[in-house]
Order: structure tokens, then C-alpha cells, then sequence
């Protein structure tokens, strides 16, 4: 490195009004979780690691696929194949070699969550499913720490942050006080997104959360700040806190993570006897050498796509144990819902695209 210096590295931002060397101390002392390293988190972790926050915790199970380079700055093309977690390790150390790095290779359940949100000071939620978002959330909640939500459909980016560190009511729930249905908002895959797009969510999610962590003021409770590239009009949307909510004694409260796990990555169900894997796939999506993959494990592998549900599913049989499968663990986890309570079901996590096949 030469005889390039910190000093000289974060020189420019030490001269920003609330920043200067004691806010850049502050930032060097906080660990920040970013949960997904996507089209959101990649640009988060980007500007984090750029700002100086001396540790950076970040969690995806994925690999890094081509239909990820044209919003997931973090990676180039010799990248595709590789973990995501490695690939964007290698381009943080290469932008900033005075923080500490910790790359995850999980996907954030509720058996990691407590855990990995207790020991960082603020999290940033950049993952694209409902059932992960509403895990974060509460178990940020649930442990008073700041966090900040970023999501991006088609031409709008939407980031809210929740100082939950104030113990001030005001939560995500106070809007959907029950996870919407996954699948019944479409995500990147399905419904496309513009790359540059998660770039404005992703630094304005990092923005947020320097600005907490440098104890200015701002980003509000309670407010969700809006931006549709289509009309040029950014937007800050006030909203009140529910007082039916429970946000007004959530803190502290973490019985709710000891229900049984809904979804788990293969790894973790293989090894049960009898499992019935149900694709819930449309005939089209599913790939025959998938239900080889199923079957040598000792599988039983029965097809009912998700679209026919209303006129068929399967016969439930409570000496069995069930996984619903579908292509990235959305859909699954929604038909999970229609199990009877005594049957044992699980989701799989991440769908047949976390198979290592
Ligand atoms: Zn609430």
C-alpha cells in the first residue's frame, strides 16, 4: 500500500458537517450485520466499508450467478459460481484494508438470527422475502437495535429505518401486522428489476445508517422515504405507530423464536427418514436430474404444482415428514401454511436453486 494512510483515505468525509474525526472514531468502533449480499447489500456494504465502519458482519448462502452482475456491483463476471459472502470479501479488502471483515456463508434463520443481530450495533436488512425481513425485524425489535429496510420493485426504491435502540413505538408490524403471503408480491426474479435502482436504495440504506451510527439526526421513526424513477419524485411517507401493536412490549421478548423451524436448507433434512418431497413446482420449471438429486438421498418425490392447490394436494400421511420445494423457497413456504398442524412440513430453504447439484 505504500505509504497511503487512513488519514489520507478518509479525508474528504472528515470534513462533512457532524462527521470530522471523533464521528469517524465512532464508525471504526461499530459492527454493522448486513443480512443478504445482493443487489441491495452490495451497494450497502460498499459505501460501509468505504466510510469506515471498522467491522462488517455479512450473511448470503448464495453463489453469484450472471443474472446478478447488472445490479451486484460487487462482482464481475470471473466472480459467477463463486460464494457471494468470498467474492464481495475479496472486493471490500481490495477498497478498504483498515477494517475487519467477516463473511457468513448462512442463510439468516431463526436458529443464527438472536445471536448475529445481539452482536452487531446496527443491521441492514437486504434481502428480498418476506420470512426473512420479518425475521430480522423482530429480532432487531426484540434486542433494541437500529435497523435499516431497503426493498426496490421495477422503478421504486423504498428504505425505512427503525431506530429501535430509542425504544420509541413504531415498528414494521404497525403497517403488516401479519407477513404478507410470500409470492403474493412478486421479487426480483419474477418481476424485474433496474440495477441502477438498488444502487439508490442500497446507498441510501447506508446513508441511514452512518447517520445513526454517527448519532446525527435522523433518519425518523415512523417515516419511509419513497423515490419512483419513473416520475422524479422522491417521497417521504409519514405513517403512525399502531397502538394495537406490539412493538410496545417487544423488547426483550424472544419466545417467539422458539416455534419449530418452518423452512431449513437441505443439509439439514436429508438425513431424515421417510421424507416426502413435494414439488410444488409448475411441470415446466422442474429439472428431471432435481428429482434424481431427491431420490438418491432416499426421498420419496411427489408433484403438486402450487397452482392447482385449490383441486389437489397430497394426502397427508403424520408418519411422514414433508418438504415443500419450489424454486427459491417462496412459494413453498406459503403452501406450508395450508399444512394441518399435525403433520410435520418444513419449507426448504432457498428452493431448488440452493441445491448443490
Ligand atoms: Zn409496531
Amino acid at each position: 500500500m505504500g505509504d497511503v494512510s487512513p488519514r489520507d483515505y478518509y479525508d474528504r468525509q472528515l470534513r462533512v458537517p457532524g462527521w470530522g474525526p471523533e464521528g469517524q472514531k465512532k464508525l471504526a468502533q461499530a459492527t454493522v450485520l448486513v443480512v443478504g449480499v445482493g443487489g441491495l447489500g452490495c451497494p450497502v456494504l460498499s459505501a460501509l466499508a468505504r466510510s469506515g465502519v471498522g467491522r462488517l458482519v455479512f450473511c448470503d448462502p448464495d453463489a453469484v450467478e450472471v443474472s446478478n452482475l447488472p445490479r451486484q456491483t460487487l462482482f464481475g463476471v470471473d466472480d459467477v459460481g463463486l460464494p457471494k459472502v468470498d467474492a464481495a470479501a475479496a472486493a471490500l479488502r481490495g477498497a478498504n484494508p483498515w477494517i475487519d471483515l467477516d463473511p457468513r456463508r448462512v442463510r439468516v434463520d431463526s436458529r443464527n438470527v438472536r445471536p448475529l443481530v445481539e452482536a452487531a450495533d446496527l443491521v441492514v436488512d437486504g434481502t428480498d422475502n418476506f420470512v426473512t425481513k420479518f425475521l430480522v425485524h423482530d429480532a432487531c425489535r426484540a434486542a433494541g437495535k437500529p435497523l435499516v429496510m431497503g426493498a426496490v420493485y421495477q422503478w421504486e426504491a423504498q428504505v425505512t429505518a427503525f431506530p429501535f435502540q430509542r425504544n420509541e413505538p413504531g415498528c414494521w408490524r404497525c403497517l403488516w401486522p401479519q407477513a404478507p403471503e410470500d409470492g403474493c408480491v412478486g421479487v426480483c426474479a419474477d418481476v424485474g428489476v433496474a440495477g441502477a435502482l438498488a444502487g439508490v436504495a442500497g446507498n441510501f440504506q447506508a446513508l441511514a445508517a452512518l447517520r445513526l451510527l454517527l448519532g446525527l439526526e435522523g433518519p425518523e421513526a415512523c417515516s419511509t422515504w419513497i423515490v419512483d424513477a419513473a416520475d422524479w419524485t422522491p417521497r417521504r411517507l409519514k405513517w403512525k405507530p399502531d397502538p394495537q401493536c406490539s412493538c410496545g412490549h417487544a423488547r426483550g421478548d424472544w419466545s417467539w423464536l422458539d416455534l419449530p423451524p418452518t423452512e431449513a436448507p437441505w443439509d439439514a433434512i436429508a438425513p431424515v427418514d421417510r421424507t416426502v418431497v413435494v414439488d410444488i413446482r409448475e411441470p415446466e420449471e422442474i429439472l428431471p436430474e432435481e428429482w434424481a438429486f431427491f431420490e438418491a438421498q432416499g426421498s420419496v418425490v411427489v408433484h403438486f404444482p402450487w397452482t392447482k392447490w385449490s383441486q389437489s394436494r397430497p394426502e397427508w400421511n403424520p408418519q411422514r415428514t414433508y418438504v415443500l420445494v419450489c424454486a427459491h423457497g417462496i412459494r413453498s413456504a406459503a403452501a406450508l401454511r395450508t399444512v394441518p398442524g399435525e403433520i410435520r412440513a418444513l419449507s426448504l430453504a432457498g428452493g431448488t436453486a440452493s441445491l448443490l447439484l
